[in-house]
């Protein structure tokens, strides 16, 4: 395959932003991080930001249609032609079924679905400890992701059951990076 198609999916803490830019320096493909994306649009005070902050702060996910049509247009850019990386998307099965249907449209090659495992407890004192300033990393909101990613977001994991790579992703920054390129077939 000459195009590198990556899911990076995983629980949050599980250090997918991280990974996902060490990748794109890796590859020189662009990682897409729908979060970014959002509290973007929220920094901005964007119609659109307005609309997702109170769901964002919940740690909820926003309707299905809100990121879709912002990775389908993101997707078109010729930037991504070689791969992208994307980075908490899709997050339902309906996001990733209609992700299939934007790669057809495209004539895109086959997607790579990686999935960073880290218990826990490891994740919510990875994200209390991280310091980013971020409105939905506090205790109660941390819980509720957690519960979102089990209820809404797992799931996908089955309609990727084919393609998908489970990485550990407990040690050091270098360790899970070079596991998870060897999982995703980018060698070191
Ligand atoms: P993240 O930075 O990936 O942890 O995303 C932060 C927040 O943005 C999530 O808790 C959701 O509220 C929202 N979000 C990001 N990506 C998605 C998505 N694919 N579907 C729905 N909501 C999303």
């Amino acid at each position: 395959m000459s195009e590198l198609n990556l899911i990076l999916t995983g629980p949050p803490g599980a250090g997918k932003g991280t990974q996902a830019k060490r990748l794109m320096d890796r590859c020189g493909i662009p990682q897409i991080s729908t979060g970014d994306m959002l509290r973007e649009a929220v920094a901005s005070g964007s119609e659109l930001g307005q609309r997702v902050k109170g769901i964002m702060d919940r740690g909820e996910l926003v309707p299905n249609e809100v990121v879709i049509e912002l990775v389908r247009e993101r997707l078109a850019r010729s930037d991504c032609k070689t791969g992208f990386i994307l980075d908490g998307f899709p997050r339902t099965p309906e996001q990733a079924r209609v992700l299939d249907q934007i790669l057809e449209d495209l004539g895109r090659e086959a997607v790579r679905v990686a999935c960073l495992q880290v218990p826990e407890q490891e994740l919510i004192d990875r994200i209390l400890s991280r310091g980013e300033g971020r409105a939905d990393d506090n205790q109660e909101t941390i819980r509720r992701r957690l519960e979102v990613y089990q209820n809404e977001t797992a799931p996908i994991l089955d309609h990727y059951a084919a393609a998908l790579k489970q990485v550990d992703g407990v040690g050091s920054f270098d360790e899970i990076a070079e596991r998870l390129a060897a999982a995703v077939g980018v060698g070191s």
